[in-house]
């Protein structure tokens, strides 16, 4: 058995519960051994043995106290995966669905995610099973303070520094940081995606959908190709989405689709942004109320997708941007996808791939934009808030905006190079997981069993 082969059958038999832990770990180890193959430090010092194992893992209870009066509880957690390179850095996810498996997933992939912005920042992850779905403004506050209540022990600006996710945006984070500094009577940037008015950073509202779109820019640039004038498929009508398509209508490409946990919509004429906002932001409705509002529109329910299908990858388009959730696009998708001439894949959710469908993606041979890369844009952009809270500064809009462009091109270079010397030309898979590997490999071996 190999180095690899051994540390995942190990994993396997110990988390054989953590599935989606076990897919985002395999989806690494089997494509760093070139790395492995050219320094063999790493089995020495059993840097895979410990790169797969949290620092830390926090695991409490949230009690807190609906409208009716009534209590209730949560189960939250907080992942400290990997301080190597910096300060634990990865969002807040509150979904009905989080356990410590999804959560471990997302931290593992943050850390190489974060590696590869080539900014000072380790990986982690938290959240909790609460659904936000239903819940009033002061219950989601009262939610947010409990949450808080414990988890202000083990972060800050130094220590870890959690941001948004599925469920956690501004209102979120504003509730969250008001009660750290409640507790703690420190005014730190201790969380990202703060409101503008307590140290919060222009452009992180925009950063991953855009940065997914700086990302796919270079990507088909190296192709002789660009996004002008296409048809684009999209998932998700959250925040990644939303901006994702944006960026796109800014550079004349033009997305047609849009998807919620309820369903779908199919705008021919493409995806307008003010109402999709209007719907998702600020009236929390169904995307079915998009349907009511444009003319143009389809709407078509969960209940209607074909079975085992999502019926967003069904549209024919030049480039799919999944930006709603993990294995939200499966093999039968990925064939459905190229079918229909897709020429490119650009990951804004995290490990919205299959593993499968991710091969019949490389095996095509079209533009891939993994989410460690990909969808880089919004970490990165944290760290910019960080840097500004640091200095007591904030930046314009477009130095922020312009200082992201650059990091997701360097992000591309970085991957693509990396690829080219590990033999493997355009496999961004591979070169993304092998630069965000080395560096925080380098960084562990640099200092010691600790
Ligand atoms: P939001 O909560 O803003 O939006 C999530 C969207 O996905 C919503 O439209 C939601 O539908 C939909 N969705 C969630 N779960 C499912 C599901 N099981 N099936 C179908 N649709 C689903 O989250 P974000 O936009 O912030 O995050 C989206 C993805 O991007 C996640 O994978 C996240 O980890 C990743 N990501 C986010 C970053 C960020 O900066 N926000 C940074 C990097 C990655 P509904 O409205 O019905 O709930």
């Amino acid at each position: 058995m190999s180095y690899v082969e051994r540390v995942m059958s190990d994993l396997e038999t110990r988390y054989a519960y953590q599935p989606v832990f076990l897919q985002a770990v395999k989806e690494v180890l089997n494509s760093i051994q070139p790395a492995l193959d050219k320094k063999k430090d790493y089995e020495k010092y059993k840097i895979l043995e410990r790169i797969t194992e949290p620092e830390r893992i926090i695991c409490f209870r949230v009690d807190w106290v609906d409208d009716k009066g009534e209590v209730q509880t949560n189960r939250a957690y907080r992942v400290q995966y990997n301080s190597a390179i910096g300060p634990y850095k990865g969002g807040l996810r509150l979904h009905p669905s989080v356990n410590l498996g999804i959560l471990k997933f997302l931290g593992f992939e943050q850390i190489f995610k974060n590696s590869l912005s080539g900014l000072p920042i380790g990986g982690g992850k938290g959240g909790s099973d609460f659904d936000p779905k239903g819940k009033s403004d002061m219950e989601i506050m009262r939610f947010c303070q409990a949450f808080m209540n414990e988890l202000f022990r083990h972060i800050g600006a130094t220590i870890d520094v959690p941001a948004g996710d599925i469920g956690v945006g501004g209102r979120e984070i504003g509730y969250l940081y008001g009660q750290y500094k409640k507790l703690t009577r420190s005014y730190e940037g201790v969380l990202t995606g703060k409101n503008l008015l307590f140290g919060g950073s222009l452009a992180r509202t925009e950063a991953t959908g855009y940065g997914v779109v700086y990302f796919t820019q270079s990507m088909l640039a190296e192709r002789g190709e660009s996004l002008e004038g296409k048809e684009c498929a999209v998932s998700g009508a959250g925040n990644v989405a939303t901006y994702c398509c944006e960026k796109l209508l800014q550079n004349g490409a033009k997305p047609v689709t849009v998807s919620d946990s309820r369903g779908m919509i199919y705008d021919a004429s493409g995806i307008k942004v003010d109402v999709l906002k209007q719907v998702k932001e600020v009236e929390r409705a169904s995307l079915s109320r998009y349907a009511e509002l444009v003319s143009s529109a389809k709407y078509t329910p969960v209940a209607d997708y074909p079975k085992g299908r999502n019926a967003v990858w069904d549209v024919p388009c030049y480039a799919a941007f999944p930006c709603a959730t993990q294995n939200e696009l499966n093999e039968a998708d990925a064939q459905a996808l190229l079918k229909n001439g897709c020429k490119c894949v650009a990951e804004g959710a995290n490990m919205p791939s299959t593993l499968e469908a991710t091969h019949a993606f490389l095996k095509a041979g079209i533009a891939y934009g993994p989410a460690k890369a990909a969808n880089a844009g919004g970490v990165s952009t944290s760290q910019l808030e960080m840097e500004q809270n640091a200095g007591m500064q904030s930046w314009t809009f477009e130095e922020v905006d312009s200082k992201l462009k650059t990091i997701m091109q360097n992000i591309y270079r970085s991957a693509a190079e990396t690829a080219e010397d590990m033999g493997v030309k355009g496999n961004l898979v591979v070169g993304a997981n092998i630069a965000g590997f080395r560096k925080v490999a380098d960084a562990m071996l640099a200092q010691g069993v600790c």
